[in-house]
């Protein structure tokens, strides 16, 4: 009898964790590391920006306070996912990629050292390994968020997009197509994310990188927001797309969890 009931309590416990675990589960601190969407987002310079028009706002002559608005943009700007199949034909598109693959552990690697006086910078393998005798080995299959520092211009287009141009006179920097094939065939990563608005740098013409990664089912975060704020490990990262039916890319809310 007594073992029956150890068994249930194992049992219990497997399916839904200890109560002190449940208990602790969100100890910790929460970060936002979205932007928010408004006129002013910065989006690429040939394409449209964010659109919000009011439907409603104010009181209706039933009494009561009442807004809606509608809203139109473009999946590629401000804090969005790529999904593969943005630069990789028949891989995910956003609906698809599995939510194991949007939420893990991550690793935070700051490059602003060498991006501050270099706008074309690519980061490295070396970048990556320096960082790893440093603290550790990426964990496998984590997200790996790349700091340049080029977050601190956001808000500002020439500063951060280094033009108010067209495309082929973007200067920011970005992740190379090396430490990405480096990241996938080492260390197994689900997804990369930067503080700038795109994974490959603003030079870039045939976009190595994405290449690089969407061809393995890696998916991309861009303009990711206050990764000055976060730890270089220990946090854990949850990042929602809008869910759009066949996608290549979408609005993202993206927050990090560090535990206590
Ligand atoms: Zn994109």
């Amino acid at each position: 009898m007594k073992i029956k009931y150890l068994s249930i309590v194992a049992l219990f416990c497997m399916a839904f964790g200890c109560s002190q675990k449940r208990e602790n589960a969100f100890s910790g601190e929460w970060m936002d590391l979205s932007y928010d969407f408004s006129e002013q987002t910065i989006y690429w310079v040939e394409s449209d920006g964010f659109k919000k028009e009011t439907v409603a706002e104010g009181q209706s002559e039933k009494g009561f306070y009442y807004s809606a608005y509608k809203f139109c943009t473009p999946e590629h700007g401000g804090t969005h996912l790529d999904a593969p199949r943005h630069f990789a034909d028949g891989r995910q598109t956003v609906d698809e990629i599995p939510l194991t693959n949007l939420i893990g552990a991550a690793v935070k690697i700051d490059v602003s050292a060498k991006t501050s006086a270099n706008r074309d910078y690519q980061i490295s393998v070396e970048d990556i390994t320096a960082w790893e005798i440093n603290h550790g080995a990426i964990p496998e299959a984590g997200i790996v968020l790349f700091q340049t520092g080029y977050g601190k211009f956001w808000g500002d287009r020439r500063q951060y997009m280094g033009t108010d141009g067209t495309a082929d006179q973007k200067h920011f920097p970005g992740l190379g197509k090396e430490a990405a094939q480096w990241l996938i065939a080492n260390r197994k990563v689900k997804a990369v994310g930067i503080d700038t608005a795109s994974i490959d740098f603003g030079q870039s013409q045939t976009f190595d990188t994405h290449v690089a990664l969407m061809t393995q089912n890696v998916s991309a975060f861009e303009n990711v927001a206050n990764l000055e704020k976060l730890p270089a490990k220990g946090a854990n990262v949850v990042a929602l797309p809008m869910k759009i039916k066949g996608g290549s890319g979408a609005p993202l809310r993206i927050v990090a969890f560090i535990p206590n």
